[in-house]
């Protein structure tokens, strides 16, 4: 594997970062996760708005323009001769001495690793996914924005761990008024007689790509979709739940703290948006 690290590319053995780098130090840092189908990768502009918008929000200077950073990026998957992958590019504060003051670490790194990627296993595709409620909530937006996607997810670690330990494979987590924000690297959607809810930013919400696909699919589709607040209650009692994420596509989610959603099984609104996203994928893109 071939790893992009301030402008040149490394062997993964020889690809290192200093100890004192304030990302490792103190999760100073973002980052995105992008994800290439078929030798084009999905949605870049996007996922660089919101790079540059997470790092400019944490007043982090990304060392080099939006052109040269979507020419690296093409560059490191065209050097893993990968078909399809996906992609993590860090930015961190950089190394400085110890302290967590930012002003004092002049250079931030670049690091972008192409590779290969399944978070869960083919069969959870066609059984749907099942959920327990966290007891970890989304921060609130008078902490660090929820928008800004750092390189602090150990409220993210934590709640996976807590779905984990209730025998679920992804966590529910609520926000700091008990409604429903995402999961712990997705976006909730649910489906009651045929229109779609989404949770809204105010509720904690990413800006999820894959959510905004969603937005797009369901209006060319015809189907009604909202943005709003959802109860966990709203999720018991819908026909339909599921998750969209850049790693996990567009997932059902059937289960959710022991209750079966829509009667445990994948909907049918749920299939046209897969299908339709699927499609997206395989024809869009910027080519590589
Ligand atoms: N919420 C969180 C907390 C995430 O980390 C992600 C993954 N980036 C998402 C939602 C889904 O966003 P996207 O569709 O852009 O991957």
């Amino acid at each position: 594997m071939k790893i992009h690290i301030d402008g040149q590319l490394f062997e993964e053995a020889d690809a290192r970062i200093s100890v004192f780098d304030h990302g490792l130090l103190y999760g100073d840092g973002v980052f995105e996760g992008i994800r290439f189908y078929n030798r084009r990768v999905f949605r870049l502009e996007e996922h660089m708005r919101r790079l540059y918008d997470s790092a400019g929000s944490i007043l982090l200077k990304i060392p080099i323009t939006v052109e040269e950073m979507t020419a690296a990026v093409l560059e490191t998957c065209r050097a893993n001769g990968l078909d399809d992958g996906y992609i993590r590019l860090l930015i961190t504060r950089g190394p400085g001495p110890l302290g967590l003051n930012p002003y004092t670490c002049p250079k931030p790194s670049v690091i972008i690793i192409a590779g290969g990627l399944s978070i869960y296993p083919e069969e959870a595709y066609r059984t749907g996914l099942v959920l327990a409620t966290c007891a970890t909530r989304r921060p609130a937006h008078d902490t660090l924005s929820p928008q800004v996607k750092s390189l602090n997810y150990l409220n993210n670690v934590m709640a996976k761990v807590e779905a984990i330990q209730a025998g679920a494979e992804e966590g529910l987590l609520l926000n700091d008024r008990g409604m429903v924000a995402e999961c712990t690297a997705d976006n909730v959607f649910v489906v009651r007689d045929g229109i779609i809810r989404t949770p809204s930013f105010a509720a904690g919400a990413l800006d999820g790509i894959t959510r905004r696909a969603v937005f797009e699919i369901a209006a060319s589709l015809g189907i009604a979709i909202r943005e709003g607040d959802i109860s966990r209650h709203d999720i018991y009692t819908a026909d339909e739940c599921f998750l969209t994420g850049t790693a996990a596509e567009v997932i059902a989610a059937t289960k959710l703290d022991q209750r079966l959603i829509g009667g445990g099984k994948p909907g049918p609104v749920t299939g046209r948006i897969i299908h339709a996203f699927r499609e997206l994928t395989r024809t869009t893109g910027t080519p590589f």
